[in-house]
């Protein structure tokens, strides 16, 4: 723990922490001896890990890295975190992330970009860690933590691992509890792990996962001991290749990434089938539907009147709007104007409405795939390595591609990973992506380890 903060202090430049707890990380470090003593210590005993700002630590300042959320003080602790203190981890501070989850470069967040650990070689431009969950990257690859916890709803676990060169994974939707984490988009949000190494990965996904009568979609199946997984053979495995994921004027680098990790895999034993997901190509846009129309309801509780920012008006809908005006940033609101306008009654039927029989049909492209026997589905984690600070800033379209092989994980609500597989001619780390069956993560770990 101290190795960790003095590490934390010394990169503050990365801006990945933003708040740090140095307190009461030493206290709950030395509680964490003391049971290690005692032959009392649980599966985290004394590991230091960060926490996204995103989920609610009691008595802790807990933003999403929004203004409006000011400095709210939870009175609540999210179950995830609750797990993990319970198996004795230690709270080194809260990590950046793009303003409530939305965004791919952590550039949305109101305490600023996040800068990645990696650098182009030879070069000197601060690149972004990805987003949303870009602190916990940049935290993890800077080795200011052991680990950290993350949310995905579009990809934001995947991607910034990919461009970071640790491991992500986004559980199966209803594996963790959502209790305690602020909502983006509720049917979409589920949380997990940023780690150095697979095996890491599985260690915290297993205090992270398990059912919460709190959350009514989390699903009450059994939690495995996911480090078995790892090590575990994948001989005679079979592994989908998509083809609907060779994008039109896909980077060469990321085409020779994913025919390698194939190799890979079929070395160890696995056996490589050539599928097709249909409707893979409708997936971003009919996210880009869903998830702001979840948004959009979800950030209404927003109002100045119950926590947070309040801008004061000469009426209530004065205050209101002033406070949401003044609250949101830029990308924000426009989420919440795409989503209010989607569910709006003249246009419900032909946009939400439609993007959500395409999700269905997103879903059974998966499901059709399992049903002949493949275990898990392997594609690049994004189209490109990271991107300079700044350079995505002027279209949100072109932002909104770097989640072109993620979005459809989240949409479907199946478990996917994304490991570090390589590099780029300019020595910046590339990510691959394997999309498991419902509930078993325990085959992406195993897979994982095999291409890391
Ligand atoms: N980049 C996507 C978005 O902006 C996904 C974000 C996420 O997974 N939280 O919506």
């Amino acid at each position: 723990t101290s190795a960790h903060l003095e590490a934390i202090e010394a990169a503050r430049a990365l801006n990945a922490f933003v708040l740090e707890t140095p307190d009461q990380a030493r206290a709950m470090a030395r509680e964490a001896d003391a049971k290690i003593g005692k032959g009392e210590g649980g599966p985290l005993a004394g590991i230091p890990l960060g926490i996204k700002d995103l989920f609610a630590t009691k008595d802790l300042r807990t933003t999403a890295c929004s203004k409006i959320l000011g400095n709210f003080v939870p009175p609540y602790e999210s179950t995830i975190t609750s797990q993990l203190w319970r198996d004795g981890a230690v709270l080194l501070g809260k990590l950046n992330n793009d303003e409530f989850a939305m965004g791919s470069s952590n550039e949305t967040s109101c305490f600023g970009p996040v800068v990645n650990p990696w650098r182009r070689e030879g070069a000197n431009t601060d690149l972004v860690p990805g987003g949303s969950s870009g602190g916990s990257a940049a935290a993890v690859a800077a080795l200011l933590c052991m680990g950290a916890t993350a949310t995905d709803t579009g990809g934001s676990i995947r991607q910034p691992a990919a461009f970071t060169a640790t491991v992500g994974l986004k559980p199966t939707y209803g594996r963790c509890s959502r209790w305690g984490i602020v909502a983006f988009a509720s049917s979409l949000d589920q949380a997990g792990p940023i780690a150095r190494s697979v095996r890491d990965a599985a260690i915290l996904m297993r205090s992270m996962a398990g059912h919460d009568p709190k959350d009514t979609t989390s699903v009450d199946v059994p939690v495995p001991d996911y480090e078995t997984a790892i090590g575990k053979s994948v001989n005679g495995m079979k592994i989908g290749i998509p083809k609907e994921y060779r994008l039109d004027g896909m980077a060469p680098e990321i085409e020779k990434l994913w025919s390698e990790g194939a190799a890979w895999l079929k070395a160890a034993g696995a056996e490589l089938v050539d599928v097709s997901l249909p409707h893979t190509k409708y997936a971003l846009p009919a996210y880009y539907i869903v998830a702001p129309a979840e948004a959009s309801s979800n950030l209404a509780r927003y109002d100045g009147v119950r926590y947070g920012l309040r801008v004061p008006g000469r009426s209530i809908g004065e205050m209101y709007e002033d406070t949401r005006a003044e609250g949101f940033g830029a990308e924000v609101r426009r989420r919440v104007m795409i989503g209010t306008y989607v569910l709006s009654a003249g246009y419900y039927d032909a946009y939400y409405l439609r993007a959500q029989k395409v999700r269905t049909l997103i879903k059974k492209d998966f499901e059709d795939c399992f049903a002949k026997g493949v275990n898990a589905i392997l594609t690049p984690a994004t189209p490109s390595s990271a991107f300079g600070i700044g350079e995505k800033g002027a279209d949100p379209v072109e932002m909104y591609l770097n989640d072109i092989f993620t979005v459809t994980v989240n949409m479907a609500g199946l478990p996917g990973i994304a490991v570090p597989a390589g590099k780029d001619a300019q020595g910046l780390p590339l990510g691959l992506q394997l999309i498991g069956r419902p509930f078993d993560e325990e085959t992406l770990f195993s897979l994982g380890e095999v291409i890391e």
